[in-house]
Parts: C-alpha cells; structure tokens; sequence
C-alpha cells in the first residue's frame, strides 16, 4: 500500500479560541485524514491565553498575587468551560480537569516565586508563557479522542531542541530531526495523529524554551522540514495572505499566491498573519505552505512557495506596517570618510541586543540613520554615546538623536524591481495625502521598499497605498 504523505497542520489562538471552534478544528483534521493526509496537528494557546500567562507574571514582580490568583482561577474556568461543552464522559472529564488544575497550579506556583523574589527571569517567563499550549492540546486531543479520531498530546518540550535563549530560542534542527523521527513516526505508523503544543520547546537539558511571540507557525515549520512532510497549512482566521491587514484595510483582497521571498519580508515587517521565521527551515526542502481560514475552510487561501520564476509578474503585491519604532540619527560633518564609523555604531547597538529592521545612510556620509524599537532607545543612546565618547568631545559628531514613535510602512511585491516608476507611484500618492516620508530604504532583497513615516499617519497611509494595489 501507498504511504500516506504527511501534513502538519497549524491552527492559532482563534481557531482554538472556543468550544465551536475546536470542533471545527475537529472536522478540518477529520477532512484531511478522509482525503488522505497523514496529518500532524500543531495548536496554540485558547486566543488571548498567552497574553494573561505574560500579564500575570509582570504583576506578580509588582507583587499583586492577588491579581494572578484571580487570572488563575478564570483561565481554571475558561478551559474547564470547553471541556464541559465538548467531553461529556464523566471519568475522561475529571482526568482532563485534573491535568488542567496541574498545570495551573504549576503557572501559580512559578507567579508565586516570583512574586517572592520580585525578579521574571526570561527562562521563568517561558515556563510561564507555554502553559497555554499545554492546556490546549490536551484538551482538543480528547476531543478527537471522544470522536473516534485516535489522537494524543505532545508537549514540543520532548520534540524540539533549543539553545538557550530564552523568548527566542535557536532550533538545533539535527536533534531535534532525530527526536520527531523517534516519536512521532511512531505513533503516525499506528494510526495516532500527534497534538502538539506549538511555541515551546527546550534546551537539551530539558529547561523550556520558547521560539518567540506568535511562534507556533515556526513550530509547524521546523516539524514539517523534520518530519519531511508533503505540506504546512496554517490555519488562522482570515482567507489566507492578504494584500494588507483587513483589520486595517477592510477591502483588502486575498494573495493567490506569494514567493517566501516577500511573505518573509510582508511578515518581519509587521503582516502577523505568519511568523517571519516559518519559511526558514522549509526553503532547502521545498515544503510549501497553506495559509487558510479555520472558518471558511473551502477558500483555498493562499500557497507560499519557494520557486521565484512562478510568479513575478504585477508590481505591489502587498502592505504592511510595524508600529512602535524611533530613529535613530548619529550626525555630524567630522564623520565625513572616518571608516569604522558604522561598524561601530552598529557594534554598540548589538551590544544592547537590540535588532535594527531599517537602516538608511545619506550619501554624503554626514549622517548614518536607522530604526529601532522604541522601548529600547534609552538603552541604545548610552551605548552610542559611550562609544562615540571621543568624536563627540572633539565635535566629529555632532550629536546622536532619537525622534518620537515613527511607523515603518514595508510595500512588497517581487515584480517591483524590474517595473520601473513604482517608487515614484507611491510617493506621489503619499504626497497628495500630505504624508511627509521621514526616511526611505530598499530591502536587500529587493522585493520591498519600506518608508518611515510619522505614527500618526500609519494607517492612512497603509490604505493610500493600498489603492495602489487594488
Ligand atoms: P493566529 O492566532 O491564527 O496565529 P494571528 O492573529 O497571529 O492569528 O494572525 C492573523 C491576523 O494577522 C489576522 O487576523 C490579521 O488581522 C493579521 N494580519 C496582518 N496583516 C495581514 C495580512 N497581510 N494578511 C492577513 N492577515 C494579516
Ligand atoms: N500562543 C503564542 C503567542 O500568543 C504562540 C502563537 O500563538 O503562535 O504568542
Ligand atoms: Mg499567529
């Protein structure tokens, strides 16, 4: 008999967000293994769950144990809620509910070290983060169970190998290829589908790591390249890739198709619909993905694929935007021909371990100017100004500046490099709305070109160039 290909199927916050949901999620996966797949089924935290482990943990520092006592015991209520609805077998309940009240007793018992020791450590933020995963998949796994779908949670804990760095882990995919093949082929071989937490894993030593916010799209990502599965399908909640975020553009359409290429640029850039590290793992093996709605299953979404001569015809393809920046400017006409200056500048700010999403360098090398978070300006403009100590005494430099909360608005589309006047289209469209660009820079990979402009004007602008588009 044919080998089944394998599917990893991602589902998110929403599509796990209720008891309807689940069982829609339920009939999905039942869909895929009546068509033929061999599915893996990769879930995240109930929507809005990480986001209150996250919250707790910052309260208890401050020492409000109250308040993460009553997150306890509504997270208790909420996960209880879905288990009442959808397992009705009195004996599978309560081992649910049991598992359930481990685990938040568990995320009560780390809020209280903390609260003690008034200190989150990133490693304690992580133990605290995953714990909604690991509700959500034993949950959802029962409810397959109860369906006569034979399935069985997996924490990624056993599965994905990290180094340790935490809210940001590094897969060190060689292990962690060799662990998906000793226990999840297994349980594939004897028809059990594997439910697996997405977002966390951990370092060899067993410490859990996590692979940063919004991370489970990656976990499918590094599961599907380990497992050498046929496809990845991301389930969210809207038809696929979009031109830009509906919630920002209401017209905004669906991206038929899209290279990794600029869905990778689309999503570092803001467009949160898929983590910017999922193509990663995928490229070499040519996996390609499925982005789909959980709540219109029929659209056939959007397929992201790594082969560029498929598609790069039309010019803007998509917008995005990433709020929360500040640029930075180091200035002064003694820099003039000083080599060493950027390597410097940007040696200072690694240092800082913050990353920089935009640089732009005016030609006349008087100024080197680029973007950072804001929330860590403070600690960057002490790393510059201690290492430039020097050329700022003797007025090389005349002075390193932050501006407020500037947006970074990215517009991608890997037919814009041999389509001449696209730049000019959207200046001029920017212009007549009167947005003032601050500063401009071209993706070195030249499938985006991404502007800052003043916070204020992020979304009229998003949707000033989105005319553009549609
Ligand atoms: P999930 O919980 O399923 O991972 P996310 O909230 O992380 O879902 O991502 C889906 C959301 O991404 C959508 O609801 C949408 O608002 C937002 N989004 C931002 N930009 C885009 C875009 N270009 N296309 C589609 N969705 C986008
Ligand atoms: N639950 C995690 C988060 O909210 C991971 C994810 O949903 O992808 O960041
Ligand atoms: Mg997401």
């Amino acid at each position: 008999m044919e080998e089944k290909p394998i599917l990893v199927m991602k589902f998110g916050g929403t599509s796990v967000g209720n008891a309807e949901t689940m069982l829609q999620v339920k009939d999905i996966v039942k869909e895929s293994i009546s068509t033929g797949w061999k599915p893996v089924v990769i879930l995240s935290a109930m929507v809005g769950v990480t986001n209150q482990l996250l919250q707790s943990a910052e309260l208890a520092k401050n020492h409000r144990f109250d308040l993460v006592l009553q997150t306890a015991a509504s997270l208790t209520s909420r996960h209880y809620e879905v288990v009442h609805q959808l397992i009705l077998n009195q004996e599978r309940q309560f081992t649910i509910k049991q598992q359930i009240d481990q685990l938040i007793s568990g995320f009560t018992e780390y809020c209280r070290a903390i609260d003690i020791i008034g200190e989150a450590t990133p490693r304690v933020l992580d133990a605290i983060g995953g714990i909604g995963e690991m509700l959500s998949v034993r949950i959802f796994a029962e409810v397959l169970n109860i369906h006569q779908i034979q399935a069985q949670a997996v924490d990624a804990t056993k599965i994905i190998i990290t180094d340790g760095v935490f809210q940001g882990a590094h897969p060190d995919f060689e292990k962690t290829r060799h662990k998906l093949q000793q226990t999840l082929i297994p349980m594939l071989n004897s028809g059990v589908i594997p439910i697996v937490t997405g977002f966390i894993a951990a370092t060899e030593d067993g410490i859990t790591t996590t692979l940063g916010r919004g991370g489970s799209d990656y976990t499918a990502a590094i599961i599907g390249a380990g497992l050498k599965a046929k496809e990845v399908w991301i389930w969210t909640d809207v038809d696929g890739v979009m031109t830009a975020d509906p919630r920002v553009v209401p017209n905004a359409k669906t991206i038929q198709s899209l290279t990794f290429r600029e869905i990778g640029e689309l999503a570092y850039y803001g467009a949160k619909v898929v983590h910017p590290k999922t193509m990663q793992p995928l490229i070499d093996a040519d996996i390609p993905i499925k982005v789909k709605n959980t709540f219109n299953p029929k659209h056939p979404g959007t397929v992201l694929i790594t082969d560029q001569s498929r598609i790069s015809n039309g010019d803007i393809k998509a917008v995005t935007s990433i709020r929360g920046q500040s640029l930075i400017t180091i200035e002064g006409r003694g820099m003039l021909g000083v080599p060493g200056v950027a390597a410097r500048a940007f040696g200072a700010v690694a240092s800082t371990g913050t990353s920089v999403p935009l640089i732009t360098q005016a030609s006349s090398e008087q100024s080197i100017c680029f973007a950072v978070p804001l929330n860590s300006i403070a600690l960057v403009l002490k790393e510059l100004n201690n290492a430039f100590a020097r050329e700022l005494q003797v007025k090389d430099i005349d002075r390193i500046w932050a501006t407020e909360e500037v947006v970074i608005i990215t517009i991608v589309g890997a037919g814009m490099r041999n389509t001449p006047g696209v730049a000019g289209k959207i200046f001029s469209k920017l212009g007549s709305q009167g947005i003032n660009v601050i500063a401009i820079a071209q993706g070195s990979s030249e499938v985006s070109i991404s502007l800052v402009i003043d916070r204020q004007d992020d979304e009229k602008a998003v949707r000033a160039i989105h005319e553009l588009i549609v």
